[in-house]
């Protein structure tokens, strides 16, 4: 198993969490589970392993999902080294999800799952979503995260897929309601578009259809110095490496403006993506 640091910055606002590093398992239970698009799944989480949990700002916050196998019979939290060194094919798998909103209030969070594939083909954590029903218990780690709209930035662009649909989202909607930008979001089908919250002179653009019409639709962009911009960009690897160097390369953009990153890798699991990161094809930039 492996698994990317995670980056824990919590900003001075952030309520105390447990020592910074230190991998926790926060045991989180689902309240319940809202379909709100045809292929995306968002599950409410609480109780009182929420405490544990790093709180930050981030508007793409990420935790770490610990999901076992139900035939193992085991229950989080989990005993990892003792896994390790006894049942390591028990081990449970690791797999990332955006915190979509923080509940302070309530203590609970909300993950928006792409049903990406349905029946045997579904990823593990997908099928996981599927199947929640409210008191299913599941352990997770973080939340780590890197990126927040600058409230100098003159203008803000953000690309992404479905998988980076719920982070533009909570991005559009911790924007200031002067910002100004456009958010372009690829997604395989028309009934998944959802309408989302955003300061009014930020445009929001779907691309339905191939993924590469993304990298077309960004190729295409007229009016868009490089200079007070803000660039977010996290969609599938190879396509994000394309929309990088299109962005770095051609468009000019410095790359301390530009927020990149894969969320996944097509045909690969999630531990081959994250396995990868060490090697040439895992790298995004050039
Ligand atoms: C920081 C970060 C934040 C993320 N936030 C979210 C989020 O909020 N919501 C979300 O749905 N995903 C998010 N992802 C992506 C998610 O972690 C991956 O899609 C993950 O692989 C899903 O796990 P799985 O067990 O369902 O599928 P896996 O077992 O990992 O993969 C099974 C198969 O499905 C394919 N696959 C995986 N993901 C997708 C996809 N999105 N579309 C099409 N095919 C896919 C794989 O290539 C593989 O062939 C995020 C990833 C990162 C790194």
């Amino acid at each position: 198993m492996t698994d990317a640091p995670l980056h824990q910055t919590p900003t001075p606002t952030a309520p105390a969490g447990p020592p910074k590093g230190k991998r926790v398992q926060a045991v989180l239970q689902v309240e319940s589970t809202t379909r709100i698009s045809p292929r995306m799944l968002r599950v409410r989480l609480s109780g009182p392993g929420f405490a544990e949990l790093n709180r930050n700002r981030h508007t793409d916050a990420y935790v770490k999902l610990l999901i076992a196998d139900p035939a193992t019979g085991l229950e989080p939290p989990y005993d990892l080294e003792a896994l390790r060194e006894e049942r390591p094919a028990d081990l449970p798998v690791r797999r990332t999800y955006t915190v979509r909103r923080w509940d302070d209030a309530q203590q609970a969070l909300e993950l928006d799952f792409v049903l990406h594939a349905e029946g045997g083909d579904a990823g593990i954590a997908a099928a996981w979503a599927a199947q929640a029903e409210p008191g299913d218990r599941i352990a997770m780690a973080g939340a780590g995260g890197g990126y927040t709209p600058a409230a100098e930035s003159t203008r803000h662009l953000l690309i992404g897929d479905h998988a980076a649909l719920p982070a533009i989202a909570a991005a559009l909607e911790s924007m200031p309601a002067d910002a100004e930008g456009l958010a372009l979001i690829h997604l395989d089908h028309e009934e998944d578009r959802q309408e989302l919250a955003r300061p009014a002179a930020v445009e929001l653009r779907y691309v339905i259809g191939d993924r590469e019409e993304l990298l077309e639709a960004v190729t295409a962009l007229e009016g868009w110095e490089p200079e007070d911009l803000q660039v977010f960009c996290h969609a599938e690897r190879g396509l994000t490496k394309q929309l990088r160097r299109h962005l770095v390369r051609e468009r000019g953009i410095a790359k301390e403006l530009i927020s990149v990153s894969a969320y996944w890798a097509l045909g690969r699991i999630e531990d081959q993506f994250q396995a990868e990161k060490r090697e040439a094809i895992g790298q995004i930039e050039d």
